[in-house]
């Protein structure tokens, strides 16, 4: 059996955190990490780019000599199977065992697949998740020439525009009344499915995928409307949910995300948990949840590779912000951009031609949330106006009207919050 004080099943962004902040705090016992994947950390928001043709280790955010530099050992290709968390050991899919000091899951997320007649033994039907994924894209494009992507959200409508990209006929189908329904309000919602139908994307919103049909080839969906759409290839891109796969029997907390406490550690002392596998604290409204966003990943990994290795620091909590960067036009929001009652106030502007849309959310005077399109340069002092809980009571609407929002507008004493105040996690999204 081999041995190793730290292990981390999983190498990206979440493990990158982890391994600089272990590092910080020890720089000598031996680290290492597992991943099935064959890549050291990758940026998914760059697989269109893979499918559109750019080279697999372009994508590499810290590639595999950044582990070597850290004096980690890595092992790529390889699935870890088990855990038993009582022994401090793991298993992997070769038989080999593993035993630990600390573990770090970050394990990210796998994709919801919805159960679907007809999907079963047809070759075209993918998810939009990881490279492999992406690689069997790539690879079937020159087999397909239309595409219907299930899902409205950030990688459906990602997926569905690169397709439109490359030539192919592409239908959305979304369940709920609008598009991009997690991160937009429902004006902004209307205007990105307008700028997606006007690249030639069409979509069916308030309706299902109910049959795939034909046998090995796909030759279209039935929808719950009863409207037929004729396609060659199907992709789900429904959602990303905690993957609970490894500690499943074991003690470990796990419920729709794993449970950790204020320093990134499970029920299970000696486990810790970061990235898309968790349910992390969000500034916004206090409350945990999966939060699958890259920057957050990353500063939840730091955490708890600094108290793996006997620090002590809280995760201060994320803000989730999503930038929609494959427009033409950007779009960006952050927080709350659709307020769940009725104590929200929410305020917005629209130019005339579609090309400026902001609206702000804001509790009690502060600003919770904002979605900005065709101008985002002022999006930093947003965030930065969230995240100190600034009162804004008296400056919303020229938040508003001005499109570039410039710090040097603000008054002296919030510049001054917004610029002196560092949290523990070293890092700004
Ligand atoms: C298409 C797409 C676009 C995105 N765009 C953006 C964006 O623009 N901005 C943004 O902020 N976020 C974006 N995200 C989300 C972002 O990529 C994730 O939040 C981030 O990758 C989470 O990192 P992670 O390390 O927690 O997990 P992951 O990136 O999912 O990595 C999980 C790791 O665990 C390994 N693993 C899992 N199970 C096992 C096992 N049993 N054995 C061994 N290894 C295992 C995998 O090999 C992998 O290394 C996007 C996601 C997708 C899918």
């Amino acid at each position: 059996m081999s041995k190793s004080e730290y292990v981390i099943v999983g190498s990206n962004v979440a493990a990158v955190g982890a391994i600089d902040g272990i590092r910080k705090h020890d720089k000598k016992s031996s680290i290492l990490t597992i991943s099935f994947e064959s890549l050291g950390s990758y940026s998914k928001a760059m697989l269109a780019e893979y499918i559109e043709g750019a080279n697999a280790q372009w994508l590499e955010f810290r590639g595999k000599d950044y582990f070597k530099k850290m004096g980690v050992d890595c092992l790529f290709g390889r699935k870890v199977t088990g855990l038993d968390s009582d022994k401090s050991i793991l298993t992997t899919d070769n038989g080999e065992e593993i035993s630990y000091k600390k573990l770090l899951l970050g394990v990210g997320g796998v994709p919801f697949k919805p159960v679907i007649k007809g999907a079963e033994g047809k070759e075209l039907v993918f998810t939009f998740t990881d490279l492999l994924d992406a690689e069997k894209i790539r690879e079937a494009l020159p087999r397909f020439n239309s595409a219907v992507v299930i899902g409205a959200g950030f990688t459906g409508t990602e997926i569905a525009y690169t397709l439109n990209k490359l030539n192919k006929k592409v239908t959305v189908v979304e369940l709920g009344d609008r598009v991009l329904v997690k991160a937009l309000d429902p004006r902004s919602s209307e205007i990105a499915q307008s700028l997606m139908h006007g690249e030639g994307i069409e979509f069916y919103l308030n309706d299902t995928v109910e049959e795939i049909s034909g046998n090995k080839e796909i030759t279209g969906v039935s929808l719950k409307s009863g409207k037929v759409i004729p396609c060659q290839a199907v992709i789900t891109a429904i959602g990303v949910i905690p993957n609970g796969e490894l500690i499943k029997n074991t003690p470990v907390k796990f419920d729709r995300g794993l449970d950790v406490d204020d320093y990134m550690c499970t029920n299970v002392p000696n486990v810790y948990g970061a990235g898309d596998v968790v349910k992390a604290l969000d500034i916004t409204d206090g409350l945990k949840r999966s939060l699958p966003l890259w920057p957050l990943a990353f500063q939840q990994g730091l955490v708890a590779g600094k108290n793996m290795a006997g620090g002590r620091y809280p995760y201060a909590g994320g803000l989730p912000i999503n930038s929609l960067k494959f427009l033409k036009v950007p779009i960006l929001s952050a927080g709350i951009t659709t307020p769940p009652d009725a104590s929200y106030e929410v305020i917005y502007v629209s130019d005339p031609k579609g090309t400026f849309y902001r609206s702000l959310v804001l509790k009690e005077g502060r600003l919770k949330g904002f979605v900005t399109i065709g101008e985002i340069d002022g999006a930093g002092v947003l965030t930065g106006l969230i995240r100190n809980k600034i009162d804004i009571s008296g400056i919303k609407t020229k938040l508003l009207n001005k499109k570039k929002v410039g710090l040097m507008q603000m008054p002296r004493e919030w510049r001054n919050r917004i610029f002196t105040r560092r949290d523990e996690t070293d890092y700004h999204d």
